[in-house]
Parts: structure tokens; C-alpha cells; sequence
């Protein structure tokens, strides 16, 4: 699709969002990637190995849609081992600019007990999310992450929690696909709360 970007901004802005994640505590360590299409044939992603809050503009790579490689590799930074998962996404949906993967606890714990997100119980969040879908187990790193991910792609999606991993959010743009991730990981701490008090009342069904 085309697209008309400033690609520096681009990495400036991955660079901000990065930082917005670590401060919340949704990534330990190197945890989680972004990327973000620059144009119908390229994307920009987060290396591996690097604290997603401290990163700067020149650490992020440039590869296309195969996964190749095409950025300046001067700086020596390699392109997250997660970047299977990202590409079958720009590939299911041309409407998807941008992606994000974090290890937000409330949301790895959903994953992690194999728990679908509840129906019913919070109207105005459900609205924003859509189906969240669960995925099959799928070892990180490998084809499995896409295989598992891709059936699960349709045109309504906009977040995936991944089994015994975590979420996957999405959007036409990087700060969509990072609100998703926000009112996912906001969503699963207040079901998790709501369980601990009580037992959920789901509302009338419209
Ligand atoms: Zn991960």
C-alpha cells in the first residue's frame, strides 16, 4: 500500500513508544518487538538483543517483506528473532502499518493460564478490542509463531494473546497499535481484579 512516511520520525517515534512500554513494566530485559511499514515493500523493526526503552533511531533495522536484511548493518544490530510473526501480519492485512509485542503481565497471564478474554462484562473496552483470540502453543522464534497466528487473521482482528507467551496488537498506525496494547493489558489486570473480589456479571446480551 502506499504510504507516505518520513522514515526517521518513524524510528524516532518507535524509539518513544519502546520507552512508553518498559515504563510500564510490560517488557523485562530485551523483551518485546515493534515494527511499522515504511512502504508496500519495506519495514522497520526493533533489534534483538536491546532494551526496547533505550533504544535510538539508528539501532532499528530496515528489512523487507521476506525478512531480508536491506538496512546499513554498520551499527551491528540485528533484526528481532520475532520478525516471522510481524511479516505474517503485513501479509494478512495490507491495512496494518504497524505492530507491537510486549510481555504485559496481566496479558501473559491470560496466555500463560490458556484463558480466553471473558464476553459481556465490559462493554466499552470489548468495543475497542474486538474478539481477542487465543492461539495455539507456539515455540518463539520459529515458524510455529506465524503458523499459529496467521489462521487467526481476519479482517476484525486487532489483538492476539499468544499461548504461554503473550499479546500481539496491531493497527494503521504505530500509536494505534500500541492504545490496543495498552487497553489489552489494562483490560486482562481488570478482569484479574474484578475475579479477585467477586464473580464477573456479564451485562444483557444486544
Ligand atoms: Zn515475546
Amino acid at each position: 500500500m502506499a504510504r507516505n512516511v518520513d522514515e526517521n520520525l518513524l524510528r524516532q517515534q518507535m524509539c518513544e513508544i519502546g520507552r512508553r512500554m518498559w515504563q510500564r513494566g510490560w517488557i523485562a530485559a530485551n523483551d518485546g518487538n515493534i515494527s511499522v511499514r515504511v512502504d508496500h515493500r519495506r519495514v522497520l523493526v526493533t533489534p534483538t538483543g536491546i532494551s526496547k526503552g533505550f533504544m535510538e533511531p539508528r539501532m532499528l533495522c530496515l528489512t523487507d517483506m521476506h525478512g531480508k536484511h536491506i538496512g546499513d548493518d554498520s551499527g551491528g544490530f540485528t533484526p528481532t528473532s520475532e520478525l516471522k510473526m510481524h511479516l505474517a501480519i503485513y501479509a494478512a492485512r495490507p491495512d496494518v502499518n504497524a505492530v507491537v509485542h510486549t510481555h504485559a503481565p496481566h496479558a501473559v497471564a491470560f496466555s500463560i493460564a490458556r484463558m480466553p478474554l471473558p464476553k459481556r462484562i465490559y462493554p466499552e473496552v470489548e468495543v475497542l478490542l474486538g474478539d481477542v483470540p487465543l492461539t495455539d502453543y507456539a515455540t518463539s522464534g520459529t515458524d510455529e509463531v506465524p503458523d499459529s497466528i496467521t489462521p487467526h487473521l481476519t479482517e476484525a482482528t486487532r489483538a492476539i494473546l499468544m499461548a504461554n507467551h503473550g499479546p500481539v496488537t496491531f493497527g494503521a498506525t504505530l500509536e494505534s497499535a500500541y492504545q490496543r496494547m495498552e487497553v489489552l493489558e489494562a483490560y486482562c489486570r481488570i478482569v484479574t481484579l474484578a475475579r479477585q473480589i467477586g464473580e464477573p456479571v456479564q451485562v444483557p446480551e444486544t
